[in-house]
């Protein structure tokens, strides 16, 4: 994989979008990569793989993948620049790559653009720095890192860090859930994803985001927006600020801080559309967020005590569930079973290590997620304490 020695720089570009017709979109696009200060003379010749989200089987109306058009147009972009262009991603193990390739779109916007698929899974994995990430993602000069802005029951969002957590193949994602015990841990394998893909650019879908319990079973919003930079904790902090949340609640930012691959910059260097102009009006994030608790003391230690007491926990509603069974095969713990065939799955609250996988896959938003009892009284804690600090 080559590195991007053009400026890897805290400036961020918002260019208000409203729909994905393509050529005010082709436009928008190129206005953001100019913005943020991405040199596309330097792909010329080079071998450049579009990274969008491909997390499931889900059409592009679900607001879940990355929008087709806006893949399209990317990759028209850098074709245009003379760059050699794939794109590609893992979906969650559970969904049948091919289903996915079809489902969201992206195979027939590749075909539209001119450009191949990279397949992950097929490309095999290459072991660097003690996680295994897909061969394509490390093969290609460039990577153009396409998330889409949604929320995220365990990360709280995810943005720019986050997608890249789609170049570990498969089930190897799953498995990693297995193993970290706890959403810091879970967010220091995102960083550490993301400083060794390395993007030399990021261009994150915001035109139809999804807040509250995403990042597929949430609320779409039509947030109007295409962000960019090259550099990825930069512009998850920026995409923080422009929906109301403190970017030092984030736990892949504060992944990154410990790892020295963010420095926790208060200013952002914004360019293009002000962002009080982009601001949407209302944008709820995820009942397992509650706000101040990730930096207060108190909560630390309850959660490095009695973990799962402090968690959301999925239910799943007998009603709304089609017995697809998808959420059996997610489950890193098999905490996950049918007490009869035909009955809907049940879960089993001991064992679940709440990672929110069998949320995230479902396809039918047959599993909710509701806040214990402990982490409502934590949240009123907080609260009491927020306001305490304001009136101070
Ligand atoms: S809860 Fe969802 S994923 Fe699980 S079996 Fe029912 S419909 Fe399928
Ligand atoms: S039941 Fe759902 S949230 Fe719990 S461990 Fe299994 S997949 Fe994760």
């Amino acid at each position: 994989m080559g590195t991007y020695d053009g400026a890897m720089s805290h400036r961020v570009a918002f260019v208000g979008q409203k729909n994905y017709e393509p050529l005010s979109l082709n436009r928008s696009i190129r206005r953001a990569i100019e913005l943020c200060g991405f040199d596309l003379n330097r792909v010329r010749g080079a071998k450049v793989l579009l990274k969008p989200n491909m997390l499931g089987a889900y059409p592009p109306s679900m607001g879940v993948t990355t929008h087709p058009a806006f893949v399209a147009s990317v990759a028209g972009i850098f074709k245009d620049a003379g760059a050699v262009v794939s794109a590609g991603d893992s979906p969650n193990g559970v969904y049948s790559n091919e289903q996915t390739w079809e489902r969201t779109g992206i195979r027939a916007a590749c075909l539209e653009a001119g450009i191949s698929e990279a397949a992950f899974e097929a490309s095999g994995s290459v072991a660097r720095d003690g996680l295994m990430i897909a061969r394509a993602a490390l093969d290609a000069d460039y990577v153009v890192n396409l998330p889409k802005f949604k929320t995220h029951g365990l990360t709280i969002m995810t943005l720019a860090a986050k997608n890249l957590y789609g170049c570990i193949n498969g089930m190897q994602k799953t498995a990693l859930h297995r193993e970290c015990k706890n959403i810091p841990e879970f967010a220091d394998v995102v960083a550490r994803v993301a400083g060794i893909v390395k993007p030399a650019l990021t261009i994150i879908d915001g035109i139809v985001a999804m807040a509250g319990n995403g990042p597929s079973a949430g609320t779409l919003v039509e947030l109007g927006v295409i962000a960019a930079g090259t550099d990825v904790h930069a512009l998850d902090a920026a995409c923080c600020r422009l929906v109301g949340l403190d970017p030092r609640e984030l736990d892949t930012l504060a992944a990154a801080q410990r790892q020295g691959l963010w420095d926790g910059a208060e200013e952002i260097d914004l360019a293009g559309d002000p962002l009080d102009t982009l601001r949407p009006k209302k944008f709820s994030l995820p009942v397992t967020y509650t706000r101040g608790m990730r930096d207060w003391w108190v909560s630390k230690f309850i959660v490095a005590r009695i973990w799962s007491g402090m968690r959301a926990q999925p239910r799943i509603d007998p009603d709304i569930c089609r017995r697809c069974l998808l959420c059996i095969d997610a489950c890193p713990v098999a905490a996950i079973d049918q007490a009869k065939t035909d009955a809907a799955p049940m879960i089993d609250e001991d064992a679940c290590i709440q990672c929110f996988c069998c949320h995230e896959i479902c396809p039918y938003r047959a599993i909710d997620l509701r806040k214990s009892a402990l982490l409502r009284f934590a949240g009123w804690m907080s609260r009491r304490r927020s306001r305490a600090r304001s009136t101070r």
